[in-house]
């Protein structure tokens, strides 16, 4: 017998690309602006001694300033390590059965990694060629239901009257509703918290508070998942968030002002950039989120991709099936997407 037996082996998600020179990056959806000076200055003032102790284990300061911004209570927030540490521990927490747990063919394929590695049994339910969710494909028998709003990576939205449904006809099943895109357009689904006892919101830091690089994740909850979810961290690891990002988050989160700056900034050039991408011939669904999904007129995206970034400009394609013809393009500042409208026209 080998030791090869003994490996758990998975096919590993694989992140954009993270070039090391400087590009006009339009690849990862991260916020091109800067984060809140109130960061700065918290990260500036932070007490160096104090990292010779453990961070606070539950994060309270960031799990009240968050339950306060949202308007919840304390026992309904999970902080992580960005949202994909809060969404791996969602899976091992929440669907532990045996039943297939379902997702979308086209969405973050981060879940179907989880899935993997985590041993979960699941089932993708193909989006329309619209790229919508079919909400009865959601009322069957499952093991749990995973759902990006709006979607990545085709930045479409879904009404909260769908995912409502969707919450309520699986009483028997956790939905997770994946909302790290929502402060850019589309109807949240956190007043469900209160009204459904099988349903976890997921956000992030890593977009529209720009602070990819500092890793802040949170998940809304009934008190009752919160502290499953909260059983299971302890169980793996008691100190995910380490204290600059503990500071660093509180002190987005407490500035609200430059965070509807930012935001309201990027979704600004976002229907500008919708306008440019239609006179050149692409076509693409309504975005939401900080990116557009664009088919370019002749479907030759691969070569599209190849070219800008010949020109540094990095923009993500994948090369999947149903979606292999088409762009995910960042929304940069004005300047940026200037240059990217320019290079985009002499290809
Ligand atoms: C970016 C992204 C995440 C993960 O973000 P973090 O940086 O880990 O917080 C989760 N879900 C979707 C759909 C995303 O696009």
């Amino acid at each position: 017998m080998s030791f090869e037996e003994n490996i758990r082996k998975v096919v590993p998600y694989t992140p954009g690309e993270q070039p090391q020179k400087k590009v006009i990056k339009l690849n990862t959806n991260e916020c091109p602006y800067s984060p809140s000076p109130r960061v700065a200055q918290a990260i500036k003032e932070m007490d160096i001694d104090a990292l010779r102790k453990y961070p606070d284990p539950v994060c309270a300061s960031l799990v009240s300033s968050l339950a306060k911004y949202y308007g919840l209570s304390d026992d309904q927030v999970f902080v992580g390590v960005g949202s994909d540490d809060v969404l791996s521990m969602c899976f091992l927490t929440f669907f532990a059965g045996q039943k297939p747990i379902i997702f979308p063919d086209i969405t973050y394929s981060f879940y179907e990694v989880w899935a993997d590695v985590y041993r979960i049994p699941y089932k993708v339910i193909p989006l329309n060629d619209n790229f919508d969710i079919n909400v009865s494909d959601y009322i069957c028998d499952n093991g749990g239901v995973v759902i990006a709003n709006p979607n990545a990576p085709t930045g479409v939205a879904e009404s909260l009257e769908n995912i409502e449904e969707i919450v309520k006809k699986n009483q028997s099943s956790i939905v997770i509703v994946d909302e790290a895109y929502i402060d850019f357009g589309g109807e949240s689904a956190v007043g469900l918290i209160n009204k459904y006892d099988n349903v976890i919101v997921t956000r992030t830091m890593s977009k529209s508070r720009a602070l990819a690089g500092m890793r802040i994740g949170y998940a809304f909850g009934p008190a009752k998942l919160i502290k499953y979810l909260n059983d299971v961290k302890f169980s793996v690891n008691s100190y995910t968030m380490n204290m600059p990002a503990l500071l660093a988050g509180k002190a987005a989160i407490e500035d609200d002002e430059y965070f509807t700056e930012i935001r309201d900034k990027v979704v600004a050039t976002r229907e500008w950039c919708k306008k440019e991408l239609k006179e050149l011939g692409f076509t693409f669904r309504d975005s939401k989120t900080n990116f557009i999904f664009a088919r370019p007129p002749k479907g030759n995206a691969k070569e599209i991709f190849e070219k800008l970034k010949e020109n540094d400009i990095y923009v993500r394609y994948f090369n999947k099936p149903r979606i292999n013809e088409y762009l995910r393009i960042s929304i940069g500042t004005d300047d940026e997407m200037k240059k990217f409208f320019e290079v985009l026209k002499k290809i």
